[in-house]
């Protein structure tokens, strides 16, 4: 390569050479601007996102992390980690600085007889469930297939699982990371314990995880799972039914609620549901929900668990434009849902909706304190998401959602996910490291003082 060398603005151009000898001593691929592979490997979920970085390194395995660490810390260039690619706010992509591209790392290993997974940095839920379910095992993770395990379990996980197995943090048993200084320990409950706390919805402030050990469950392959869907003009109804069925389900249940308009159709009110427990007991379970009123749609129905994986797969395909506003709240009041109604109703593109996602039972019984996800009392969590697919369109959507969540902070429990975070967010950070943000910036001066892994939801050391 010839082409003038890494130019950054916080040091002098990185010669050609150094970037060469660089390449040369990593497994994977080093990609720089106009390299076969480039503009895939550079592009995200989100179609926000057009940034060019002067190098992405497609990390073959933990020495190529290393080798990747050693090299942003060395030449002091913006470094974004990648591992799915679906950071809402576009985290995972940096202008003109180094991407630590982890997508090739793919391997998994299950343990049918433990119950135990490790699975590296690159892998998506949908390889995830696939090796797991071979075994009839699983744990919590996240309900669009192509979202990656690592960002989705550093920041929380809130999945189909959830309240019946608590968390995807909390089925975490152990990790390999990567730290700022390129030492590599491994965290669990016994080693490196106070990493391990803040690596547990920290979101990759600590260091880089090149793989994750999970405990898993029987689940399926066989779960009762779909939705029940109302007309919108049913949507306050619904939603005061909803508030009630899912306070008294079982743990084996995890509801969501949501508003969606399917392809060609009229918005809904939809109720999502995942009956991990033995089938034969679910449809009684489930009956108070088929029984009220009568539904648009009843698609609640056995399924394997691989498939209600994938229900919302097509509604949020990888490339169109998103803008996202996040919540938890403490209860589902009526005022609460008169908002959630209005705006269902005036949302400007089909493809938008929200999801209310709920920390219930085995999610909801973890102290608030034992890891670094903090928000363990504010059982639901509504994720507002505007889509549109042309840039023209962008402002009325983006003010959509926006005034959408200003009117649901009135019902805000004090917190918000971190990894529902959106792009203008960064004043909302500390709400969502909740009452342990203290805690996490002492780790951060201790892990990683110079703020090498700052594009995240950032926790700034303290001086
Ligand atoms: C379509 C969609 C559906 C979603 N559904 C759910 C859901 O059901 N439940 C839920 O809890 N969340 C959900 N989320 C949110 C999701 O958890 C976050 O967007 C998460 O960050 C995605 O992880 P990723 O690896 O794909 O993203 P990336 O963009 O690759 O990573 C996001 C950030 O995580 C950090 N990171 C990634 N990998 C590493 C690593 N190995 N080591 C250190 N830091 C790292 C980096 O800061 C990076 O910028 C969803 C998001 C999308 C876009």
């Amino acid at each position: 390569m010839t082409d003038g060398g890494v130019s950054t603005a916080t040091r002098p151009r990185i010669a050609d050479a150094v970037v060469d000898e660089f390449r040369a001593g990593l497994r994977g691929r080093l990609l720089r601007p106009g390299d076969d592979g480039y503009d895939e490997a550079r592009r995200l979920w989100n179609g926000m996102f057009d940034r060019r970085p002067a190098l992405i390194a497609r990390c073959a395995g933990t020495a190529d992390v290393v080798r990747a660490v050693n090299f942003g810390r060395e030449h002091r260039l913006p470094v974004a980690v990648r591992g799915g690619g679906h950071s809402f706010p576009g985290h995972s992509v940096c202008d003109g600085g180094l991407v630590i591209d982890l997508s090739p790392m793919k391997g998994i290993r299950v343990d049918p007889v433990a119950r135990t997974a490790r699975a590296e940095a690159g892998v998506r839920w949908i390889d995830f469930d696939h090796e797991t379910q071979a075994f009839g095992l699983a744990t919590t993770g996240g309900t669009v297939s192509d979202t990656g395990i690592a960002g989705l379990t550093l920041g929380g996980g809130l999945g189909w699982l959830s309240s019946k197995h608590g968390l995807t943090v909390d089925n975490l048993i152990s990790a390999d990371v990567v730290l700022a200084d390129g030492r590599f320990v491994t965290a669990s409950a016994t080693e490196q314990a106070d990493l391990f706390w803040g690596l547990r919805g920290g979101s990759g402030n600590f260091g880089i995880v090149t793989s994750f050990e999970f405990q898993l469950h029987a689940v399926g392959p066989t779960v009762l799972g779909g939705m029940v869907a109302y007309p919108l003009r049913n949507a306050k109804e619904v939603l005061r039914f909803y508030r009630e069925f899912d306070r008294a389900a079982p743990d084996e249940l995890t509801t969501y609620a949501a508003f969606v308009t399917p392809p060609g159709g009229e918005t809904i009110v939809a109720v999502f549901c995942c009956y991990s427990g033995p089938v034969d007991k679910a449809e009684e379970v489930v009956r108070p929900l088929k029984l009220f009123g009568p539904p648009a749609q009843d698609q609640l129905g056995p399924m394997p668990y691989v498939t209600v994986q994938r229900l919302f797969d097509e509604g949020f395909p990888t490339g169109s434009y998103y803008y996202t506003k996040g919540d938890f709240l403490a209860d589902l009041t009526d005022a609460a849902i008169d908002v959630f109604a209005e705006y269902a109703a005036t949302k400007p593109s089909p493809l938008s909706g929200v999801l209310v996602q709920t920390v219930r039972g085995a999610a909801g019984r973890v102290a608030s304190d034992a890891m670094a996800f903090a928000h363990r009392k504010l059982p639901y969590a509504p994720v507002i998401v505007s889509q549109w697919l042309e840039t023209a369109d962008a402002e009325k959507n983006v003010t959509w959602a926006r005034d959408f969540g200003r009117a649901l902070q009135a019902f805000a429990g004090g917190g918000v996910y971190v990894n529902d975070l959106g792009y203008d967010d960064a004043d909302r950070v500390r709400t969502a490291y909740g009452a342990n943000y203290e805690r996490l910036a002492a780790l951060k001066k201790q892990y990683d003082p110079d703020n090498l892994f700052r594009l995240n939801p950032n926790i700034t050391p303290p001086t």
